[in-house]
């Protein structure tokens, strides 16, 4: 007989497994509505543990029955689907960026609610300050009732989840700012600290294009390897292997900014020439917009609506600009291989039709198959609000449970 033709038998489900809970959840949030025989054929778990953890979750408001019921379930017979539960709990995030600080409610797929941004005050001080003030007022003005689950602190650079630090964010002029630890009097929510270009990361794992990365992947079973590529103010990457965040020693994987690129003598603070954030920044592409008197201001808007609106000189800019990224951009391709990577970055975001100019000089540098593979951000405009509160749905979603230990401490 053909091997091709042997079928290979079912494995029997696993009773349970310590993450039996999360991985219901996590059905339920690619999938749902699923029947409860559904989640557990996807999660290889026995229909008992399903039943089990599906009531934990409901319990908990993180799981609900969407549909209406005409009869009452008969018992030892449920039927009805199981959905995330969208309408009882939020998180709230701050971001930020160098020009403005945004404060978001996301709901538990990821979905913006409500968000609000302010112009950023100078010193870290004074900014720890103004979201300790303007916290409060937000969430009752946003939340509705609902509750809300944990604060994200979210920025670009090197950041610290564990110690809750901004290590260094250059463009912020920032280094060892205890962001945790300075926010503690302002709020009893728990606090999740990280960098935008890894909660960016976990958004498109849950949310966005973890998916196609699954598929990409066709490896049974496996989630897929991912590369998230920040590309702002400042230029970070973030690595998914797996399905796993790559951290790296202090947290310090992804940092990309002083990559050389070819060609470029732009200055860099470090004291190198050609940097890679140096060279691509939104600041270092305003600042060369002024100058060549493209737009009055350094603001990205303006640019953004001048080569909308068909500005050639704009247009030139923005496509300077993917060029000068696809070499990294080529190189994480080939270091990596992954299944996506996944671009947050202004031009891409406001001028989709660009997407082909990075493309095509990506491939002159790479024999991936690129156009499969380089995509932007799934979160369009809303990614910086995203981001904010990612980190809060991330922790949740690998450990739902941790949420009836902290209601009954
Ligand atoms: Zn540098």
């Amino acid at each position: 007989m053909p091997l091709a033709l042997i079928a290979t038998p079912a494995p029997p489900p696993v009773p349970d497994r310590p993450d039996g809970a999360a991985a219901v959840l996590r059905a339920a949030l690619r999938g749902g509505p699923l029947a409860r025989t559904t989640i557990s054929r996807e999660t290889g778990l026995s229909p008992a543990a399903v039943s089990r953890h599906a009531a934990e979750l409901m319990a908990l408001g993180l799981l609900h029955e969407p549909r209406e019921q005409p009869s009452p379930p008969r018992p030892g017979r449920p039927r009805i689907p199981l959905d995330v539960d969208t309408g009882r709990h939020l998180a709230a995030g701050v971001h930020i960026a160098v020009p403005q600080l945004t404060f978001s409610l996301t709901d538990l797929r990821g979905r913006v609610v409500a968000q609000e941004r302010v112009p950023r005050v100078a010193t870290p001080a004074a900014v720890l300050q103004d979201i300790a003030a303007r916290l409060p007022g937000f969430l009752r003005r946003s939340a509705g009732g609902r509750s809300v689950l944990g604060l994200g602190v979210v920025t670009g650079g090197w950041v610290d989840p564990e110690t809750g630090t901004v290590v260094e964010n250059t463009a912020l002029g920032w280094r060892d700012v205890p962001l945790r630890q300075s926010l503690l009097s302002a709020t009893r929510l728990p606090i999740h600290v990280d960098s935008h270009a890894r909660a960016l990361a976990q958004a498109e794992l849950l949310f966005g294009a973890g998916q196609q990365a699954r598929r990409h992947a066709g490896r049974l079973g496996q989630e897929g390897d991912l590369v998230h590529l920040f590309v702002g103010n400042v230029v970070d990457a973030a690595i998914v292997a797996g399905g796993v965040l790559l951290r790296g020693r202090r947290n310090g994987a992804g940092g990309i900014a002083h990559l050389p690129v070819p060609g470029s003598s732009t200055a860099c603070p470090c004291g190198a020439s050609g940097c890679l954030q140096a060279t691509v920044s939104d600041r270092a592409v305003l600042e060369r917009a002024v100058a060549d008197g493209i737009v009055p201001r350094p603001e990205l808007g303006l640019l953004m609506a001048a080569a909308a609106a068909g500005h050639g000189r704009a247009l030139d800019l923005c496509r300077t600009r993917l060029r000068l990224i696809a070499p990294a951009v080529a190189l994480l391709l080939d270091m990596l291989s992954p299944d996506l990577l996944v671009l947050t970055e202004a031009v891409t975001l406001h001028l989709p039709e660009l997407l082909g100019v990075l493309h095509e000089e990506v491939a002159a540098r790479t024999r991936q198959p690129v156009e499969q593979i380089v995509r932007p951000s799934s979160f369009g405009p809303g990614a910086l609000a995203v981001a904010a509160g990612a980190p809060v749905l991330a922790a949740v979603h690998q450990d739902p449970l941790a949420l009836r230990t902290a209601r009954s401490a």
